[in-house]
Protein backbone atom coordinates (compact mmCIF):
# COMPACT_ATOMS: atom_id res chain seq x y z
CA UNK A 1 0.00 0.00 0.00
CA UNK A 2 1.22 3.31 -0.84
CA UNK A 3 1.05 5.77 2.39
CA UNK A 4 3.97 7.95 1.97
CA UNK A 5 2.52 9.99 4.35
CA UNK A 6 1.44 7.48 6.72
CA UNK A 7 5.20 6.21 7.36
CA UNK A 8 4.21 3.90 10.28
CA UNK A 9 1.54 1.91 7.58
CA UNK A 10 4.14 0.22 5.31
CA UNK A 11 4.04 -2.71 7.53
CA UNK A 12 0.51 -3.31 8.47
CA UNK A 13 2.27 -5.36 11.70
CA UNK A 14 3.73 -2.26 14.20
CA UNK A 15 2.24 -3.78 17.47
CA UNK A 16 -0.59 -4.85 18.67
CA UNK A 17 -2.62 -2.29 20.56
CA UNK A 18 -4.81 -3.91 23.20
CA UNK A 19 -4.37 -1.62 25.78
CA UNK A 20 -3.29 2.41 25.42
CA UNK A 21 -0.58 2.67 26.77
CA UNK A 22 0.92 0.01 26.34
CA UNK A 23 2.46 -1.64 29.86
CA UNK A 24 6.09 -0.77 28.68
CA UNK A 25 4.95 2.51 29.24
CA UNK A 26 4.82 2.17 32.83
CA UNK A 27 6.96 3.14 35.46
CA UNK A 28 7.35 3.51 39.32
CA UNK A 29 5.45 6.68 41.01
CA UNK A 30 5.14 7.73 44.93
CA UNK A 31 2.94 5.15 46.53
CA UNK A 32 -0.98 6.68 46.43
CA UNK A 33 -3.81 5.11 48.56
CA UNK A 34 -6.34 3.20 46.37
CA UNK A 35 -9.42 4.97 47.79
CA UNK A 36 -7.38 7.87 46.80
CA UNK A 37 -7.40 6.52 43.13
CA UNK A 38 -10.74 5.90 42.82
CA UNK A 39 -11.86 8.25 44.38
CA UNK A 40 -13.02 10.03 41.19
CA UNK A 41 -14.34 7.43 39.15
CA UNK A 42 -18.07 5.62 38.58
CA UNK A 43 -17.61 2.68 40.70
CA UNK A 44 -21.34 1.44 39.99
CA UNK A 45 -20.08 -0.07 36.34
CA UNK A 46 -17.06 -2.11 37.52
CA UNK A 47 -15.22 -4.64 35.04
CA UNK A 48 -13.30 -7.38 37.80
CA UNK A 49 -10.73 -9.00 36.13
CA UNK A 50 -9.04 -11.45 38.07
CA UNK A 51 -5.15 -13.04 36.59
CA UNK A 52 -4.28 -16.35 37.34
CA UNK A 53 -0.78 -16.31 35.92
CA UNK A 54 0.28 -20.06 35.73
CA UNK A 55 0.46 -22.07 32.55
CA UNK A 56 1.52 -25.84 32.01
CA UNK A 57 4.01 -24.60 29.49
CA UNK A 58 5.47 -21.23 27.69
CA UNK A 59 4.24 -20.54 23.88
CA UNK A 60 7.19 -19.04 22.29
CA UNK A 61 5.18 -16.17 20.87
CA UNK A 62 3.57 -15.13 24.46
CA UNK A 63 4.83 -12.27 26.28
CA UNK A 64 1.97 -12.35 28.92
CA UNK A 65 2.93 -12.42 32.31
CA UNK A 66 2.70 -15.88 33.54
CA UNK A 67 4.76 -18.67 34.30
CA UNK A 68 5.37 -22.31 34.33
CA UNK A 69 4.34 -25.29 36.31
CA UNK A 70 4.00 -23.46 39.08
CA UNK A 71 4.06 -26.08 42.56
CA UNK A 72 0.74 -26.51 44.71
CA UNK A 73 2.42 -24.67 47.56
CA UNK A 74 3.14 -21.34 45.18
CA UNK A 75 -0.30 -21.46 43.69
CA UNK A 76 -1.75 -21.70 47.55
CA UNK A 77 0.35 -18.88 48.66
CA UNK A 78 -0.98 -16.67 45.23
CA UNK A 79 -4.69 -17.44 46.21
CA UNK A 80 -3.91 -16.15 50.12
CA UNK A 81 -1.80 -13.13 48.56
CA UNK A 82 -5.25 -12.91 45.84
CA UNK A 83 -7.79 -13.03 48.24
CA UNK A 84 -5.77 -10.61 50.97
CA UNK A 85 -5.59 -7.78 47.89
CA UNK A 86 -9.77 -8.68 47.21
CA UNK A 87 -10.15 -8.04 51.01
CA UNK A 88 -8.33 -4.60 51.13
CA UNK A 89 -9.10 -3.48 47.48
CA UNK A 90 -13.28 -4.02 48.65
CA UNK A 91 -12.51 -2.11 51.73
CA UNK A 92 -10.70 0.93 49.89
CA UNK A 93 -13.32 1.13 47.38
CA UNK A 94 -16.21 1.06 49.60
CA UNK A 95 -19.59 1.16 47.28
CA UNK A 96 -18.64 -1.14 44.01
CA UNK A 97 -20.96 -2.65 41.56
CA UNK A 98 -19.05 -5.22 39.16
CA UNK A 99 -20.90 -5.19 35.53
CA UNK A 100 -18.50 -7.54 34.04
CA UNK A 101 -16.27 -10.53 35.22
CA UNK A 102 -12.85 -12.54 33.62
CA UNK A 103 -10.62 -14.94 34.83
CA UNK A 104 -7.57 -14.71 32.46
CA UNK A 105 -4.12 -15.38 32.81
CA UNK A 106 -1.64 -17.30 32.03
CA UNK A 107 -4.26 -20.43 32.20
CA UNK A 108 -6.72 -20.09 34.97
CA UNK A 109 -8.11 -23.39 34.33
CA UNK A 110 -4.53 -24.99 35.40
CA UNK A 111 -5.46 -24.27 38.58
CA UNK A 112 -7.57 -27.53 40.48
CA UNK A 113 -10.82 -27.92 40.71
CA UNK A 114 -10.85 -26.97 44.42
CA UNK A 115 -8.75 -24.07 43.96
CA UNK A 116 -10.98 -22.76 40.91
CA UNK A 117 -13.62 -23.27 43.62
CA UNK A 118 -11.54 -20.98 45.73
CA UNK A 119 -11.24 -18.00 43.23
CA UNK A 120 -15.00 -17.34 43.21
CA UNK A 121 -15.19 -17.65 47.06
CA UNK A 122 -12.71 -14.95 46.53
CA UNK A 123 -14.98 -13.06 43.56
CA UNK A 124 -17.86 -13.36 46.16
CA UNK A 125 -16.05 -10.49 48.39
CA UNK A 126 -17.40 -8.56 45.42
CA UNK A 127 -21.18 -9.68 45.76
CA UNK A 128 -20.83 -10.33 42.15
CA UNK A 129 -24.59 -11.09 40.59
CA UNK A 130 -23.35 -13.78 38.63
CA UNK A 131 -26.47 -14.80 36.69
CA UNK A 132 -26.70 -10.76 35.66
CA UNK A 133 -22.77 -10.45 34.86
CA UNK A 134 -21.38 -11.30 31.59
CA UNK A 135 -18.49 -13.73 33.18
CA UNK A 136 -15.59 -15.03 30.59
CA UNK A 137 -12.90 -17.50 31.67
CA UNK A 138 -9.29 -18.37 29.66
CA UNK A 139 -8.64 -22.37 29.15
CA UNK A 140 -5.98 -24.05 27.79
CA UNK A 141 -6.64 -27.90 25.53
CA UNK A 142 -4.96 -29.58 28.41
CA UNK A 143 -6.86 -28.25 31.01
CA UNK A 144 -10.37 -27.60 29.98
CA UNK A 145 -11.35 -30.81 32.25
CA UNK A 146 -15.50 -31.88 32.27
CA UNK A 147 -14.73 -31.27 36.21
CA UNK A 148 -13.40 -27.73 35.64
CA UNK A 149 -15.63 -26.79 33.15
CA UNK A 150 -18.62 -27.92 35.54
CA UNK A 151 -17.55 -25.17 38.04
CA UNK A 152 -16.84 -22.88 36.07
CA UNK A 153 -20.80 -23.67 34.65
CA UNK A 154 -22.38 -23.36 37.88
CA UNK A 155 -20.93 -20.21 38.22
CA UNK A 156 -22.81 -18.80 35.51
CA UNK A 157 -19.77 -18.30 33.11
CA UNK A 158 -21.02 -17.13 29.98
CA UNK A 159 -18.09 -17.06 27.59
CA UNK A 160 -14.94 -19.60 27.66
CA UNK A 161 -11.88 -18.73 25.60
CA UNK A 162 -9.49 -21.63 24.44
CA UNK A 163 -6.42 -20.69 22.86
CA UNK A 164 -5.78 -23.74 20.03
CA UNK A 165 -3.37 -21.19 17.89
CA UNK A 166 -3.41 -24.09 14.88
CA UNK A 167 -5.27 -27.31 14.48
CA UNK A 168 -1.53 -28.05 12.64
CA UNK A 169 0.29 -30.23 14.85
CA UNK A 170 3.56 -29.24 13.47
CA UNK A 171 2.92 -25.80 13.62
CA UNK A 172 1.97 -25.41 16.93
CA UNK A 173 4.82 -27.48 17.61
CA UNK A 174 6.96 -24.69 16.12
CA UNK A 175 6.12 -22.21 18.34
CA UNK A 176 7.08 -24.17 21.35
CA UNK A 177 3.62 -26.03 21.86
CA UNK A 178 3.69 -29.66 21.59
CA UNK A 179 0.06 -30.29 21.54
CA UNK A 180 -1.79 -33.05 20.17
CA UNK A 181 -5.29 -32.77 18.32
CA UNK A 182 -6.88 -35.53 20.04
CA UNK A 183 -6.76 -33.75 22.80
CA UNK A 184 -7.68 -29.93 21.97
CA UNK A 185 -10.86 -32.15 20.15
CA UNK A 186 -11.78 -33.51 23.95
CA UNK A 187 -11.66 -30.23 25.24
CA UNK A 188 -13.61 -28.66 22.88
CA UNK A 189 -16.34 -30.96 22.88
CA UNK A 190 -16.23 -31.04 26.73
CA UNK A 191 -16.84 -27.03 26.22
CA UNK A 192 -19.88 -27.80 23.82
CA UNK A 193 -21.25 -30.08 26.88
CA UNK A 194 -21.08 -27.98 29.50
CA UNK A 195 -23.93 -25.90 28.75
CA UNK A 196 -21.32 -22.90 28.79
CA UNK A 197 -22.98 -20.33 26.09
CA UNK A 198 -20.23 -18.82 24.23
CA UNK A 199 -16.92 -20.48 22.80
CA UNK A 200 -13.97 -18.42 21.06
CA UNK A 201 -11.29 -20.01 19.66
CA UNK A 202 -8.08 -18.32 19.16
CA UNK A 203 -6.08 -19.19 16.39
CA UNK A 204 -2.78 -17.36 15.14
CA UNK A 205 -1.38 -17.16 11.53
CA UNK A 206 2.10 -16.66 10.14
CA UNK A 207 3.47 -19.31 11.82
CA UNK A 208 6.62 -21.12 10.71
CA UNK A 209 5.36 -23.95 8.05
CA UNK A 210 1.96 -22.31 7.65
CA UNK A 211 0.56 -22.19 4.45
CA UNK A 212 -3.04 -20.90 2.77
CA UNK A 213 -3.94 -24.44 2.48
CA UNK A 214 -3.05 -25.25 6.05
CA UNK A 215 -4.73 -22.28 7.38
CA UNK A 216 -7.99 -22.95 5.84
CA UNK A 217 -8.20 -26.33 7.55
CA UNK A 218 -7.31 -25.18 10.78
CA UNK A 219 -10.29 -22.32 10.20
CA UNK A 220 -12.31 -25.07 8.92
CA UNK A 221 -11.71 -27.65 11.70
CA UNK A 222 -12.24 -24.24 13.94
CA UNK A 223 -15.77 -23.98 12.44
CA UNK A 224 -16.90 -27.95 13.29
CA UNK A 225 -17.43 -27.13 16.68
CA UNK A 226 -19.83 -23.69 15.72
CA UNK A 227 -17.76 -21.29 18.10
CA UNK A 228 -19.90 -18.27 18.83
CA UNK A 229 -16.51 -16.16 18.01
CA UNK A 230 -12.83 -16.66 16.65
CA UNK A 231 -9.92 -14.27 17.47
CA UNK A 232 -7.43 -14.26 14.22
CA UNK A 233 -3.69 -13.57 16.08
CA UNK A 234 -0.93 -12.86 13.45
CA UNK A 235 1.90 -13.92 15.17
CA UNK A 236 4.34 -11.56 16.33
CA UNK A 237 7.96 -11.90 17.25
CA UNK A 238 8.59 -10.63 20.35
CA UNK A 239 11.72 -10.20 22.59
CA UNK A 240 12.82 -12.86 24.87
CA UNK A 241 10.47 -15.10 23.22
CA UNK A 242 12.48 -17.66 21.00
CA UNK A 243 10.83 -17.44 17.06
CA UNK A 244 12.89 -16.30 14.43
CA UNK A 245 10.68 -15.16 11.73
CA UNK A 246 10.96 -11.63 9.93
CA UNK A 247 11.08 -9.16 6.87
CA UNK A 248 8.59 -8.16 4.19
CA UNK A 249 7.96 -11.30 3.03
CA UNK A 250 6.75 -13.04 6.47
CA UNK A 251 4.19 -9.49 6.00
CA UNK A 252 3.05 -10.48 2.97
CA UNK A 253 2.46 -13.95 3.80
CA UNK A 254 0.66 -12.71 7.09
CA UNK A 255 -1.49 -10.06 5.26
CA UNK A 256 -2.31 -12.62 2.48
CA UNK A 257 -3.60 -15.39 5.64
CA UNK A 258 -5.67 -12.49 7.14
CA UNK A 259 -6.99 -11.76 4.04
CA UNK A 260 -7.89 -15.13 3.09
CA UNK A 261 -9.17 -15.91 6.90
CA UNK A 262 -11.22 -12.85 7.08
CA UNK A 263 -13.08 -13.71 3.70
CA UNK A 264 -13.46 -17.18 5.08
CA UNK A 265 -14.97 -16.11 8.53
CA UNK A 266 -17.46 -13.71 6.25
CA UNK A 267 -18.55 -16.41 3.74
CA UNK A 268 -19.19 -18.16 6.90
CA UNK A 269 -21.78 -16.11 8.93
CA UNK A 270 -19.09 -14.54 10.94
CA UNK A 271 -18.97 -10.55 11.23
CA UNK A 272 -15.97 -8.94 11.71
CA UNK A 273 -16.24 -6.48 14.94
CA UNK A 274 -12.29 -6.00 15.09
CA UNK A 275 -8.93 -6.75 12.91
CA UNK A 276 -8.88 -10.18 15.32
CA UNK A 277 -12.54 -10.46 16.45
CA UNK A 278 -14.87 -12.07 14.56
CA UNK A 279 -18.65 -13.07 15.52
CA UNK A 280 -20.91 -15.45 14.85
CA UNK A 281 -24.08 -13.56 15.98
CA UNK A 282 -24.87 -11.40 18.53
CA UNK A 283 -23.58 -13.57 21.62
CA UNK A 284 -23.48 -12.69 25.64
CA UNK A 285 -19.72 -11.49 25.54
CA UNK A 286 -19.46 -8.14 25.38
CA UNK A 287 -23.21 -7.35 26.31
CA UNK A 288 -23.47 -5.50 30.29
CA UNK A 289 -23.40 -1.87 31.03
CA UNK A 290 -19.57 -1.99 30.75
CA UNK A 291 -17.72 -0.19 27.94
CA UNK A 292 -14.10 -0.42 27.89
CA UNK A 293 -14.17 3.58 26.88
CA UNK A 294 -15.47 4.21 30.05
CA UNK A 295 -12.21 3.02 31.79
CA UNK A 296 -13.49 1.12 35.01
CA UNK A 297 -11.11 -1.82 35.17
CA UNK A 298 -10.69 -3.23 38.06
CA UNK A 299 -8.10 -5.67 38.33
CA UNK A 300 -6.62 -8.37 40.85
CA UNK A 301 -3.77 -10.88 41.39
CA UNK A 302 0.06 -10.60 40.19
CA UNK A 303 -0.02 -9.08 36.40
CA UNK A 304 -3.03 -7.78 36.37
CA UNK A 305 -3.81 -4.30 35.20
CA UNK A 306 -6.60 -1.39 36.22
CA UNK A 307 -7.46 1.51 34.75
CA UNK A 308 -9.43 4.66 36.07
CA UNK A 309 -9.92 7.54 33.53
CA UNK A 310 -6.38 9.30 35.02
CA UNK A 311 -4.49 6.15 36.23
CA UNK A 312 -3.33 3.08 34.99
CA UNK A 313 -1.77 0.79 37.68
CA UNK A 314 -0.37 -2.71 37.89
CA UNK A 315 2.56 -5.17 39.12
CA UNK A 316 5.62 -4.94 37.83
CA UNK A 317 6.09 -6.38 34.34
CA UNK A 318 8.23 -9.19 33.08
CA UNK A 319 8.77 -12.22 30.53
CA UNK A 320 11.70 -13.48 31.33
CA UNK A 321 10.72 -16.45 33.80
CA UNK A 322 13.56 -15.26 36.57
CA UNK A 323 11.99 -11.92 36.92
CA UNK A 324 8.50 -12.74 36.64
CA UNK A 325 9.28 -15.52 39.11
CA UNK A 326 10.99 -12.72 41.58
CA UNK A 327 7.89 -10.28 40.82
CA UNK A 328 5.61 -12.96 41.86
CA UNK A 329 7.61 -13.51 45.26
CA UNK A 330 6.96 -9.89 46.08
CA UNK A 331 3.37 -10.19 45.18
CA UNK A 332 2.95 -13.47 47.41
CA UNK A 333 4.38 -11.65 50.43
CA UNK A 334 2.64 -8.52 50.34
CA UNK A 335 0.33 -7.50 53.42
CA UNK A 336 -2.97 -5.61 53.20
CA UNK A 337 -1.60 -2.50 54.30
CA UNK A 338 0.80 -3.38 50.92
CA UNK A 339 -2.47 -3.79 48.85
CA UNK A 340 -4.24 -0.76 49.50
CA UNK A 341 -1.40 1.53 47.77
CA UNK A 342 -0.12 1.21 44.54
CA UNK A 343 2.92 2.34 42.74
CA UNK A 344 3.42 1.52 39.32
CA UNK A 345 1.73 2.73 36.08
CA UNK A 346 1.02 5.41 33.63
CA UNK A 347 -0.69 8.73 34.62
CA UNK A 348 -2.54 9.68 31.58
CA UNK A 349 -3.18 13.56 30.95
CA UNK A 350 -6.09 14.59 28.74
CA UNK A 351 -4.29 14.26 25.71
CA UNK A 352 -3.39 10.59 26.20
CA UNK A 353 -7.18 9.88 27.80
CA UNK A 354 -8.41 10.89 24.09
CA UNK A 355 -6.03 9.38 22.34
CA UNK A 356 -6.82 6.34 24.19
CA UNK A 357 -10.83 6.88 23.73
CA UNK A 358 -9.98 7.52 19.66
CA UNK A 359 -8.10 4.23 19.41
CA UNK A 360 -10.33 1.70 21.13
CA UNK A 361 -12.90 3.45 19.35
CA UNK A 362 -11.47 3.33 16.23
CA UNK A 363 -9.76 0.01 16.39
CA UNK A 364 -13.69 -1.67 16.84
CA UNK A 365 -16.01 -2.20 13.77
CA UNK A 366 -18.54 0.01 15.42
CA UNK A 367 -15.99 2.90 15.23
CA UNK A 368 -15.39 6.32 16.33
CA UNK A 369 -19.01 8.30 17.75
CA UNK A 370 -18.72 12.23 17.67
CA UNK A 371 -21.44 12.75 20.27
CA UNK A 372 -19.98 10.05 22.55
CA UNK A 373 -16.10 11.94 22.47
CA UNK A 374 -18.29 15.15 22.57
CA UNK A 375 -19.70 13.98 25.90
CA UNK A 376 -16.92 13.03 27.26
CA UNK A 377 -14.01 15.43 26.26
CA UNK A 378 -16.42 18.68 25.10
CA UNK A 379 -14.52 18.62 21.88
CA UNK A 380 -14.45 17.49 18.19
CA UNK A 381 -11.82 14.07 17.40
CA UNK A 382 -10.80 15.71 13.99
CA UNK A 383 -10.21 19.61 15.20
CA UNK A 384 -8.35 17.95 18.28
CA UNK A 385 -6.14 15.58 15.84
CA UNK A 386 -6.63 16.55 12.46
CA UNK A 387 -3.96 13.91 11.78
CA UNK A 388 -7.19 11.73 11.57
CA UNK A 389 -8.07 13.48 8.20
CA UNK A 390 -5.33 11.67 6.72
CA UNK A 391 -6.73 7.99 6.85
CA UNK A 392 -9.51 9.58 4.70
CA UNK A 393 -7.39 10.28 1.92
CA UNK A 394 -5.19 6.88 2.46
CA UNK A 395 -8.43 5.07 1.57
CA UNK A 396 -8.24 3.88 5.85
CA UNK A 397 -11.35 5.26 7.03
CA UNK A 398 -14.52 6.83 5.96
CA UNK A 399 -16.75 9.46 7.81
CA UNK A 400 -20.64 9.38 8.02
CA UNK A 401 -22.11 11.93 9.90
CA UNK A 402 -21.16 11.68 13.09
CA UNK A 403 -18.83 8.66 13.29
CA UNK A 404 -15.44 7.71 11.35
CA UNK A 405 -15.18 4.02 10.97
CA UNK A 406 -11.87 1.82 9.10
CA UNK A 407 -12.60 0.76 6.05
CA UNK A 408 -11.92 -3.27 5.58
CA UNK A 409 -8.52 -1.93 4.74
CA UNK A 410 -8.59 0.55 7.34
CA UNK A 411 -9.04 -2.74 9.71
CA UNK A 412 -6.09 -4.70 8.11
CA UNK A 413 -3.93 -2.08 9.05
CA UNK A 414 -5.52 -1.28 12.85
CA UNK A 415 -1.93 -2.72 14.33
CA UNK A 416 -0.54 0.15 12.81
CA UNK A 417 -3.29 3.21 12.87
CA UNK A 418 -2.82 2.21 16.67
CA UNK A 419 0.69 3.19 17.30
CA UNK A 420 0.52 5.80 15.02
CA UNK A 421 -1.54 7.72 16.82
CA UNK A 422 0.44 6.98 20.04
CA UNK A 423 1.43 10.32 22.00
CA UNK A 424 5.37 11.02 21.61
CA UNK A 425 6.02 10.70 25.53
CA UNK A 426 4.58 6.60 25.64
CA UNK A 427 6.66 5.63 22.23
CA UNK A 428 9.99 7.55 24.00
CA UNK A 429 8.79 5.67 27.60
CA UNK A 430 7.99 2.52 25.69
CA UNK A 431 11.36 2.67 23.59
CA UNK A 432 13.34 3.34 26.12
CA UNK A 433 12.26 0.60 28.92
CA UNK A 434 14.30 -2.33 29.15
CA UNK A 435 12.69 -6.01 29.49
CA UNK A 436 14.00 -8.56 31.72
S1 LIG B 1 -0.13 -18.21 25.12
FE1 LIG B 1 -1.50 -18.75 26.80
S2 LIG B 1 -0.94 -20.90 27.29
FE2 LIG B 1 0.78 -20.05 26.09
S3 LIG B 1 2.20 -19.26 27.66
FE3 LIG B 1 0.88 -17.52 27.04
S4 LIG B 1 -0.77 -17.51 28.54
FE4 LIG B 1 0.23 -19.54 28.68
Amino acid sequence: MSSTNLPLLDSPYHSYTYAYPHKTAYRPFSPRSLSDVWQEQNKQALFLYLHIPFCEMRCDFCNLFTTVNASSTIETEYLNALERQARQTKQSLGDMKVVQLAIGGGTPTYLKPAELERVYRIIDIFNVDYPRVPASVEVSPATATADRLHILAAHHTQRVSIGVQSFVESEVKSVGRPQRNAKVFRALEAIRHSGIPVLNIDLIYGLAYQTPQSWLLSLQTALEFQPEELFLYPLYVRPLTGIGLSGKSWDDERFELYQRGRDYLLAHGYQQVSMRMFRRSASLAGQGEYCCQNDGMLGLGCGARSYTHELHYSSEYAVGQESVKSILQDYIRRSPQDFAKVNYGFQLNQDNQQRRFIIQSLLHSSGLSFPLYQQRFHSDPLQDYPQLQSLFAAGLAQQTDKRITLTAQGLAYSDAIGPWLYADEVVNQMSSYKLS
